[in-house]
């Protein structure tokens, strides 16, 4: 069959929107209509080639899908035509190695990206692994829900191995697609939070999302203030893709906090050896989370405590959307609705 896509041919260039052949199902797979993708910093990282491990070319992004299942492949018995389903980054891992035994597949070697190193959710039919999509709970939207398949479950996970326990404080460095439901995550979790971003509008909606305390990082020191004002975060996650936000979270956390590495530029922080000894500090990388962690996170959101603040576009929008994302003028996400 054909279907309506939006390709990236060459790192660099725009992405063109045309229709492509999609296969029939195969073993342990399933065809899924298109209802909404959300647009991920990382489908704009993909698009650059920025990282050390580039992906497929030409390429389909987009790792926040949901859908309805149209087809079935032979073997699949857990999922039938009719179910709602997510497109996930982690689009499928070995199930046999070391990891995926342990029940920590996102480090699997042998995991495939959607959207990076196989063909994601920017096309209105898309094939994924009937074992590694998310069930979408009833009654949730799907343009609303989408956000929750890839920034909502990357930052809830990022809280949870940060160590951080209720009552604490936590800073969110990057209050973007991720940052934005990473602060209500971390306010239904129990945590006083912490919301740091360089865009007025962005904290703006920090407030308005239940943020403690606001931080705008290119006006005030936020590490001075943060050690100031509530003595050092227990945790700081850092969802923004410059290096300083990152240099700025590892120095804003007190005595045996953590600090969790999340968004992606392609930099280095120097870590300083002596302070990090002294003080205790962890400095942890979090990559998505698990299919358990998806289903935890997506219920967050079916039981309304966690809501992505979404503005709708059109996959033909796609690089207008990726060029707002390239100068921070997205707040919340952009969903593409199909
Ligand atoms: P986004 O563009 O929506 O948000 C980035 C935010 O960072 C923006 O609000 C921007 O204003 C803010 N920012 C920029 N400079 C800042 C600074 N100095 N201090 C504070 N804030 C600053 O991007 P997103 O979709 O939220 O993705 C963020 C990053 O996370 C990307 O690099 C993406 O690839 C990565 N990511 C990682 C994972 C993972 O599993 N580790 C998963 C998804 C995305
Ligand atoms: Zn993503
Ligand atoms: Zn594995």
């Amino acid at each position: 069959m054909k279907a309506k896509a939006a390709i990236v041919n060459e790192f660099n260039q725009k992405l063109e929107v045309k229709e492509v052949k999609i296969g029939k199902p195969g073993l342990g797979e399933i065809l899924v209509k298109m209802e909404a993708c959300g647009v991920c910093h990382t489908d704009l990282h993909a698009s650059h080639g920025d990282w050390p491990i580039q992906p497929k070319l030409p390429l389909i992004p987009g790792h926040e899908g949901v859908g309805i299942v149209t087809e079935v492949g032979d073997g699949v018995t857990s999922i039938k035509i009719g179910d709602r389903v997510g497109i996930p980054w982690l689009f499928q891992a070995c199930g046999e190695c070391e990891f995926c035994l342990a029940g920590k597949e996102t480090l699997c070697m042998d995991q495939l990206n959607g959207g990076y190193s196989i063909d994601g959710a920017f096309s209105e039919y898309c094939i994924a692994a009937a074992d590694y999509v998310a069930r979408i709970p009833e009654g949730v939207d799907s343009v609303e829900i989408a956000p929750i398949l890839c920034a909502g479950v990357t930052t809830y996970k990022a809280l949870k191995v940060s160590g951080a326990q209720p009552g604490d404080w936590v800073a969110i460095y990057g209050i973007g697609g991720l940052g934005h439901v990473a602060l209500q995550y971390a306010k239904a979790m129990g945590f006083k939070v912490v919301a740091v971003d360089i865009h007025d509008d962005k904290l703006t909606l920090a407030k308005e999302l239940g943020a403690d305390l606001t931080v705008n990082g290119q006006k005030t020191d936020p590490v001075e203030k943060i050690k100031n004002e509530v003595g050092g975060v227990q945790a700081s996650i850092s969802v923004a893709v410059t290096k300083v936000a990152f240099e700025q979270a590892y120095h804003s956390v007190k005595r045996g906090g953590s600090v969790v590495l999340v968004g992606l530029p392609n930099d280095d922080i120097p870590i300083p050896i002596f302070d990090t000894v002294l003080n205790g500090v962890s400095v942890k990388g979090s990559i998505v989370g698990t299919r358990k962690d998806m289903q935890e996170a997506l219920q967050f959101a079916a039981d309304g405590k966690v809501k992505a603040i979404v503005s709708t576009a059109k996959l033909e929008d796609i690089n207008e959307v990726l060029a707002d994302m390239e100068q921070g003028k997205i707040n919340g996400r952009v969903v593409l609705a199909f």
